[in-house]
């Protein structure tokens, strides 16, 4: 009986806690449905917990907390280490960016009577799941006079929102004999954003929707068709996380992969509450989705350069010990796992797989087809996670990326594997992954955040 009494205790001990990290991830979902906006939102975080710009110091010294914000789209936070950075430091990454539909560079026009914005799918979608959804536009505006806007538009409970639409079911019976990657086409994906022509368009007025568009545009928003032409507006879900299920024991929203990951790294690192042993930096990317590529991918030096500007402020830099220091790193690649899906069994291959609710997950290798494009860690590294990981009761599993034909992915892993620190994939499961709506369940957050935190710490 008692020890029935104690195991009770333990569990709602423990509920309590996934309820409240779940609920300060909602919450960090909710203010960050750009890369750019996860970035404002971890520099609040941040600077809340003591973190400065780390070019706003002249040294360094061991517990201090420093950040880059790299083009206001990847981040990077260090909490400074006892041990020199040539003994190598302890980095959780994970990437900002998920799919999404972007807005194109002339994208305003008038079709029949209703306007539209064109726009480009970034990432791997089925488009198909984009159209009769309740959409929001979040981005930025960067005008010729320098002032860059900020937009968010179908958020807030009073606001309007915008959408795709789909084919009716009755006139569909060819549309439905297509395959399912042409259903919908990427030129389909019309977002539209108006139906009433401007009042003072005369009969003539060829758009007089548009003209109405371009008006709104300027009153409201305080920019011109022409504006377009230097923004970077996205097309996401509107709306908030919520708990999903009658148990309320998952979260669905957007943009899990892979801010579930990034939110897990971030709260490990303000988890560092001593000066620790290394070095922790937690890593946030951008484009992953995309290949990593661009000033602000994996791809990019800005993780390299920062390394080498905090040697610089810790007084011990030199290239020679830059690469050791590179080269020393340990690494937990966080990005999120396909969940088992019971509905579509057959992609899946059980004993290597993810399931939700069964903690972390660590991937040995991803890729595709024989592992290509893949880092595969070092079985010796596996071990010495085995051992931390169990020394403190960490939930954790490990799987594969579906059956070995069946397809595969990849992260920023092989990246950073090639300074030759030891690297491993490693996230949370999700349901629907890529989807405008995501699944995740609360437990795994709760282990990936506990396994996170006691990595940094070895
Ligand atoms: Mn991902
Ligand atoms: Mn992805």
């Amino acid at each position: 009986m008692e020890r029935t009494n104690a195991w009770k205790t333990y569990d709602e001990e423990k509920l309590s806690a996934v309820e409240a990290v779940s609920k300060r991830y909602r919450a960090f979902l909710d203010a960050g449905k750009t890369e750019r906006e996860c970035v404002r939102e971890a520099v609040r975080l941040a600077e809340a917990r003591g973190f400065v710009p780390m070019n706003s110091v002249t040294s360094a010294r061991p517990g201090d907390r420093l950040y880059v914000n790299w083009m206001g789209k990847a981040m990077l936070l260090f909490i400074v280490g006892e041990r020199p950075l040539t003994e190598g430091a302890n980095i959780v990454g994970a990437h900002i960016d998920s799919p999404r539909m972007d807005i194109k560079q002339n994208p305003l026009y008038e079709e029949n009577g209703i306007a539209y914005l064109d726009t480009h799918y970034y990432g791997g979608i089925k488009k198909y799941q984009w159209v009769t959804l309740p959409l929001a536009l979040h981005g930025v505006v960067a005008k010729v006079d320098g002032t860059v806007l900020d937009i968010s538009i179908g958020e807030k409970e009073d606001d309007p929102v915008l959408g795709v639409s789909d084919l009716l079911i009755h006139l569909a019976q060819e549309q439905l004999d297509k395959k399912a990657n042409v259903v919908i086409e990427g030129e389909q994906l019309n977002l539209i954003v108006g139906g009433r022509p401007d009042p003072d368009a005369d009969e003539k007025e060829k758009e007089p929707v548009k003209k109405a568009i371009r008006k709104l545009l300027e009153e409201q928003y305080g920019f011109e068709e022409e504006d377009f032409l230097s923004a970077e507006l996205e097309v996401v879900p509107a709306g908030r996380a919520r708990d999903f299920g009658l148990d309320r024991s998952m979260i669905i929203g957007y943009g899990h992969d892979d801010r579930v990951c990034a939110y897990a790294s971030l709260e490990a690192l303000f988890n560092q509450s001593e000066v620790p042993e290394h070095t922790c930096v937690c890593l946030l990317s951008d484009k992953e989705e995309i290949g990593s590529v661009g000033a602000t991918g994996m791809q990019a030096r800005y993780f390299e350069n920062a390394m080498a500007e905090l040697m610089a402020l810790t007084g011990d830099y030199s290239e020679l010990k830059l690469r050791r220091a590179l080269a020393a790193c340990r690494m937990l690649s966080c990005d999120v796992s396909a969940g088992f899906d019971p509905n579509f069994a057959s992609v899946f291959e059980k004993k290597n797989a993810a399931f939700l609710g069964k903690g972390v997950c660590f991937n040995k290798f991803t890729g595709s087809r024989g592992k290509s494009g893949s880092n595969d860690a070092n079985a010796e590294f596996i071990a010495r996670l085995r051992n931390i990981f169990d020394a403190d009761g960490v939930n954790f599993q490990t799987a594969e990326l579906g059956k070995v034909d069946v397809g595969g992915g990849g992260t920023i892993a092989y990246i950073c594997a090639l300074y030759g620190m030891e690297v491993i994939d490693s996230g949370v499961p999700v349901l629907s992954m890529h989807a405008p709506w995501e699944i995740i369940n609360k437990d795994d957050l709760y282990e990936a955040v506990r396994a996170y935190t006691v990595f940094m710490r070895q």
